[in-house]
């Protein structure tokens, strides 16, 4: 156990090795706080993020964990307070999708994605609020999407589980209000990040692609991963002082 005056604030970014994760970790560089750069098995990638970190004046580290993996997750806790630091930001980034109609729709893949966006951001977020509670102190970001608020064919597993993580993110804000605890989330749109090249693999992907730019987005373009980074700052930072339970979209007016 750690003594509670010699313990850093830190923050943790799931899935902060590349796209929208990466951008969220370096938006939050901060001289004094520590960000830990969790990811699966990309660890060179988790390294280039940290160089960015760096170069925009903050300290980053790499952290290997499957967030979908209860196991995985205490031991990247550990590890943390093991450091000398405390988890005072978490984000719950770390997702996946493996989009396709439910009549094809096998177990794994309902369970995979489940399993990455919900259950994983619940691990951590069970893993870090006792400290924050303790403390009194502290934040939790979850990366939903605009899938939870309006539906997308092909995305039922997808939608469940980031519908699953915006219900989560109003309950906690209610139990976690008392302590000072802020919960908030974003619901990005259409984000060039691997995901959207992983889309376009899909003849189907690629055309609801392209029609929802053509037809459907107000900005008729797409997101970049910095501007969702810049959103979680803000609801990180004191200017969001006010604000927890909200889910805050950034879809371009995709969702209007
Ligand atoms: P990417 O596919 O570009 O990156 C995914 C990140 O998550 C990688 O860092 C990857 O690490 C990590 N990751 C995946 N599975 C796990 C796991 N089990 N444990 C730990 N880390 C994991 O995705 P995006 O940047 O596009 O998406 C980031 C988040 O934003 C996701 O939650 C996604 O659902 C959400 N989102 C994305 C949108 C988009 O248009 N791009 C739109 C709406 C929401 P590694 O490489 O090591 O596996």
């Amino acid at each position: 156990m750690q003594n509670r005056s010699n313990t850093r604030k830190a923050v943790l970014v799931t899935g902060g090795s590349r796209g929208i994760g990466r951008a969220i970790a370096v938006a939050l560089a901060d001289p004094n706080r520590t960000v830990f750069v969790n990811y699966r098995s990309g660890q060179e990638a988790a390294e280039q993020t940290c160089e960015e970190i760096r170069a925009a004046g903050g300290q980053g580290q790499a952290i290997a964990a499957d967030v979908a993996d209860q196991e995985a997750v205490a031991g990247m806790f550990s590890q943390i307070r093991d450091s000398g630091c405390w988890v005072h930001t978490l984000v719950n980034n770390a997702g996946i999708a493996k989009d396709t109609l439910v009549a094809m729709m096998s177990q794994q893949s309902w369970r995979d994605v489940l399993s990455t966006n919900l259950d994983g951001s619940f691990y951590c977020a069970r893993a870090a609020i006792p400290t924050m509670i303790a403390r009194k102190a502290g934040q939790i970001v979850n990366v939903a999407s605009v899938s939870a608020l309006r539906a997308q064919v092909g995305q039922v597993n997808y939608s469940a589980a980031k519908a699953g993580m915006v219900a989560m993110t109003r309950g906690l804000s209610r139990e976690l209000g008392r302590y000072g605890i802020r919960v908030n989330a974003v619901a990005p749109g259409f984000i060039e990040t691997e995901m959207l090249v992983e889309m376009r693999a899909n003849p189907r992907g690629q055309a609801l692609l392209e029609q929802a730019r053509d037809e459907r987005i107000p900005l008729a373009r797409f997101g970049t991963a910095q501007e969702v980074g810049q959103t979680v700052a803000f609801l990180c930072s004191s200017a969001a002082s006010y604000v927890t339970g909200h889910v805050l979209v950034v879809d371009g007016g995709l969702s209007v």
